[in-house]
């Protein structure tokens, strides 16, 4: 009988040495963990086991064990929040669970009940709820995981799997709030393609994304972008995805453009709450929303005529990341900032029409979910 993921079921042993929260200025982005983590595990046979609620720490696996040689691994990155009104919120977190299960799907890990996951998440943050940092930008960072762990050296289906989350208190990304960067068109290496898995969030995409993050750095950029094919489509920034804001000076409309879900691009949930809040709230008559190739040539043409206005990356660690140049072909594409700011006017009010839903200041549909009390 396969058992299905059980929240009811759940087994929680406390830590016998609970740590006091670290202060907000001591906080190290994803270096720092919280007292207890929860793992289930998974048999062919059996389905999921009762799920585990325990103290952080080491676990053990054989040497033969399929993640460690083919890379059986996958990853989700959300936060939850105090709310204004001292209540522990997850934001839009079904988003992350379904793309958790399509991640699973495509490396033949065995998916889940995604209410379910959320309701153990829940109880593991109920746990740990003191060492969720307090004030604006601070949040915990969580990281549900899943890896094949059947002892095989043999490439095939893993028949055993371990689901395990942990959670790390972060602050906001740049200290100082927002800090635009700058970045490095990357042409020589591409990070997905059509029909591979960079739409998937599978450990396997992201070690070979540093070497070229390396090189831009050694020339000064803090990130590189993502160029894709002999058009020369702009695809992602780092591990976020990447908006651009274009006018359009004969129709006197502006532009908010992002690359189509055409599966190269990660499907960010920070993205679509971008697409579906400025569909919401900008003026219709002045702004177009679209999701279509633009090409690394289309953004240096319209800065060289002025009809470039913005640039950021979005994802869930900084939420939104303002872009202030763009190196590319050995020369320099220069994004305007607003006037003694970091950033320009739409990347800072989007960056705060999110942050005000994450952090119960207002209210947008139900993607701000309670999960724990004070
Ligand atoms: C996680 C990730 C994003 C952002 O997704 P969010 O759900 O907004 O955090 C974008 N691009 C890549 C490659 C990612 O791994």
């Amino acid at each position: 009988m396969s058992q299905p993921l059980d929240s009811s079921k759940v087994t929680i042993v406390p830590t016998g040495t609970p740590s006091a929260p670290i202060p907000n200025e001591k906080l190290r982005f994803g270096k720092q963990f919280t007292d207890h983590m929860l793992q289930v595990e998974w048999t062919a046979e059996n389905g999921w086991d009762a799920p585990v609620i325990k103290p952080y720490g080491p676990f053990s696996i054989d040497p033969s064990c399929c993640v460690l040689h083919y890379a059986f691994e996958l990853f989700e990155g959300m936060k939850a929040y105090w709310t204004v009104d001292d209540q522990i919120s997850l934001f839009r977190p079904e988003r992350n669970m379904s793309r958790m299960n399509k991640s699973a799907a495509r490396i033949c890990l065995p998916e889940f009940d995604t209410e379910e996951l959320i309701k153990l998440i829940g109880l593991l943050l109920q746990q740990d709820k003191h060492l969720i940092p307090k004030g604006e930008g601070y949040s915990l960072y969580i990281r549900p995981t899943m890896i094949g762990t059947t002892n095989a050296i043999g490439v095939g289906a893993p028949d055993r799997a371990l689901l395990f989350v942990i959670c790390s208190p972060v602050g906001p990304y740049y200290k100082t709030g927002f800090k635009s960067v700058k970045l490095e068109a990357t042409d020589y290496a591409t990070r997905a393609w059509p029909g591979g898995v960079g739409d998937k969030k599978l450990g396997a995409n992201y070690a070979p994304c540093i070497q070229p993050q390396l090189r831009a750095a050694s020339k000064g950029y803090h990130q590189n972008l993502w160029l894709f094919g002999p058009e020369k489509y702009v695809t992602e920034v780092g591990t976020m995805n990447c908006f651009f804001v274009f006018e359009n000076k004969t129709q006197n409309v502006k532009e908010l453009v992002t690359a189509p879900l055409d599966g190269t691009i990660l499907e960010g949930v920070t993205r679509d709450s971008i697409l579906t809040l400025a569909r919401a709230r900008l003026d219709p008559t002045e702004w177009q929303i679209s999701e279509r190739y633009c090409s690394i040539f289309e953004v240096r043409e319209r800065a060289q005529r002025g009809e470039l206005l913005e640039v950021f990356g979005s994802g869930t660690a900084a939420t939104v990341s303002p872009i202030e140049e763009i190196g590319f072909e050995g020369g320099s594409i220069p994004v305007p900032l607003s006037e003694g700011e970091q950033s320009g006017p739409l990347t800072k009010d989007i960056a705060r029409w999110i942050m005000e839903i994450q952090y119960g200041k207002s209210k947008f549909q139900d993607w701000s979910r309670i999960v724990a009390e004070a």
